[in-house]
């Protein structure tokens, strides 16, 4: 009962040995970095945009301001300056001086705006070159990935129809028990005890455990529940 699961465990054992080799392949790597800087770099490009809409609308309204200065500049101007008396130029002149200045810090302002605007488009181009290097270095390592795949195909479904052929001859409750513990990538399953000890996680076996292992065979770590046998 024993033999047949241990055999079973020793051809997926080489299943295993292939999923791994493809998972912590270089292409695996390349291709999960990608995905990463990709990730990244689409969340700096949200965040960018806002950014922008935020710059977008602050110099809108900036620009508005502008032309209300504007408008009240020409209206100043537009007054027939010799028909006025004293006070009103005075008045007229403080008004304007005033309306320049204001005028004056609003042009400061949207230089200024000017310049984050050309950053922020930097910046998004920036990232968007990111995005497509990376990309094109995502689909080179898909290229490769699939191609070790493939290469590793044919070994692959004679090791899947091997064990298909052992299915049949193993302890259902066994088999079961090892296919839920393999899902959860834990392997081997059933392992040797070696000076009284799990050799799946090196706990040392009480003296009742060893007795049980004796009686039965096989035994259940009580602490990473893998088939001790004997
Ligand atoms: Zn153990």
């Amino acid at each position: 009962m024993l033999e047949s699961m241990l055999e079973y465990q020793k051809i997926d054992g080489k299943l295993v040995k292939i999923e791994k080799e493809i998972t912590e392949s270089n292409a695996k790597k390349v291709v999960n970095k990608m995905v990463g800087i990709v990730r990244e770099a689409q969340q700096k490009i949200v965040q960018i945009e806002k950014n922008s809409n935020n710059l977008l609308d602050a110099f809108q309204k900036l620009q508005k301001s502008f032309e209300e200065q504007e408008k009240i500049a020409n209206k100043f101007l537009k007054l027939k300056l010799e028909t006025e008396n004293e006070e009103t130029l005075q008045n007229v002149e403080t008004k304007l001086k005033q309306t320049t200045t204001n005028i004056l810090v609003i042009e400061k302002t949207i230089a200024k705006l000017s310049k984050s605007i050309t950053e922020t488009l930097k910046q998004f181009e920036l990232q968007k070159n990111e995005v497509l290097t990376a990309k094109k270095k995502h689909a080179q390592g898909m290229n490769v990935y699939k191609n070790l795949v493939e290469g590793k195909q044919a070994e692959v479904d004679k090791l899947k129809q091997d064990l298909q052929k052992l299915e049949k001859k193993v302890d259902q409750k066994l088999l079961a028990k090892y296919k839920k513990m393999r899902d959860d990538k834990i392997f081997p399953v059933f392992v040797p005890m070696i000076n009284n000890t799990c050799s799946g996680c090196s706990m040392g076996l009480p003296v009742k455990q060893l007795h049980k292992l004796d009686e039965d065979k096989m035994l259940e770590c009580e602490n990473c529940h893998r088939i001790i046998y004997k």
